[in-house]
């Protein structure tokens, strides 16, 4: 067999080793220590924004940013169906009810669906949105794979509803809009609220670990009080919240200042082996690369391939284990999430195109450290074996 080459893996080419050893090497390995900060601010300066606060993971970010929006049970939080489940699951943490929204030909949230909910499905009595007599306080919304969702339409909404924008940036980092009236603005800098991972398979990893920021500064100190056991100060035991064990600790963060050191080589060489996987599936009638919202640059974090299903009705675990036989690792776009078992008496709203590329949707070899030889033998493996299962 060929050399494997994996769907996803991360890139240790800088510093991760010298700063991690330093960390250890002070004994700060914990939720305190310079590391942290240092990595905040360089977040903080990359994102063109004031502060961010680092925390465990992506799931963490978002769980806060639900307490921090006031989301309580018996809410209502709009999600998305066809995203990760680390996205709605926080939802469940506050005992909050979700109601799935479509997605566009984006793959992100469908913002002439979301209108037409709040518009026509739920009441907007003293400035506030209920659905079925519940509050709906916020929506979470993904960058689904580092592509941009449309949220000068999805603002004006949420804006116009009195409701919460969580924006779910964890596939984002470094996406941001070149057009129009959010140009300049990073992905996670534009909601109310913004999410971000650090886990193993994202575009830069501290292991596990994530990130979040708020518009409001006071939100993101408070954010970080939260994530710190809500500890009022260093020495005494005074706490007047109810916290969370989410800090990011300093040996996760020395390996996120590495990380964020090679953010800007790793984006531009997810441009780079996109546009040599264009170029090899152009005109290919069995599948066409995914792009990118226009008006926005994209980090370009994952790339998907549209397996176009008038030709090749073969099922997506055949196509990837047929694949994965000649070496190249992928793997099928997520399950609904409206359909998965702890979420199947939830509502969801008008579902037609996230089923639709629920099915069709296949992600393809995209590591930073991939070569330009292994892109051309995935795309020729990814092509033959497409080609084994067309139909005339
Ligand atoms: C990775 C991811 C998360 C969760 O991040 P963790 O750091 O793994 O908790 C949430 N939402 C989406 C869309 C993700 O891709």
């Amino acid at each position: 067999m060929a050399k494997f080459i994996p769907l996803s893996i991360p890139n240790f080419e800088g510093n991760e080793k010298k700063y991690v050893d330093e960390a250890l090497e002070q004994g700060w390995v914990s939720t305190g220590g310079a590391y942290i900060t240092k990595l905040e601010d360089k977040m903080a300066e990359f994102l063109h924004t004031e502060k961010v606060a680092a925390c465990q993971s992506g799931t963490a970010a978002l769980h806060l940013s639900l307490v921090e929006a006031g989301v309580k049970p018996g809410d209502v939080v709009i999600v998305p169906a066809l995203t990760f489940i680390a996205a709605v699951n926080p939802v469940k943490y506050q005992f909050a009810t979700p109601v799935f929204m479509d997605c566009d030909d984006s793959l992100c949230m469908d913002p002439v669906k979301l209108k037409k909910f709040c518009e026509e499905e739920c009441a907007f009595t003293d400035g506030m949105l209920t659905y079925k007599g519940q509050v709906v306080r916020a929506v979470i919304v993904v960058h689904v794979f580092g592509n941009m969702a449309d949220m000068v339409s999805i603002l004006e909404t949420a804006r116009q509803y009195n409701i919460k924008v969580i924006e779910d940036a964890t596939e984002a980092l470094g996406s941001y809009y070149t057009d129009g009236p959010l140009a300049g603005k990073y992905a996670g800098t534009i909601g109310d609220f913004g999410a971000f991972s650090f886990n193993g398979n994202k575009i830069i990893t501290t292991g596990g670990g994530g990130a979040v920021t708020a518009s409001d500064l006071k939100v993101v100190e408070h954010l970080r009080y939260l994530s710190t056991q809500a500890k009022n100060d260093p020495h005494y035991y005074i706490h007047d919240e109810i916290g969370y064990n989410y800090r990011m600790t300093n040996l996760q963060a020395a390996l996120g200042v590495a990380q964020m050191e090679e953010l800007s080589v790793f984006i531009c060489r997810k441009q780079e082996n996109y546009e040599l996987y264009r170029q090899h599936f152009e005109g290919f009638e069995l599948g066409t690369l995914s792009s990118f919202r226009k008006g926005t640059f994209s980090n370009k974090w994952f790339y998907s391939l549209e397996i176009n299903r008038d030709k090749i009705t073969a099922s997506m675990r055949d196509i990837i284990s047929s694949l994965e036989k000649q070496g190249v690792q992928t793997r099928a776009i997520w399950g609904l999430i409206n359909e998965q078992l702890p979420y199947r008496n939830d509502a969801a709203y008008e579902m037609e195109k996230a089923p639709y590329y629920a099915e069709r949707i296949l992600n393809i070899p995209c590591s930073t450290q991939i070569t330009k030889e292994e892109i051309e033998i995935a795309a020729n493996e990814i092509k033959n074996v497409l080609r084994g299962y067309a139909y005339e």
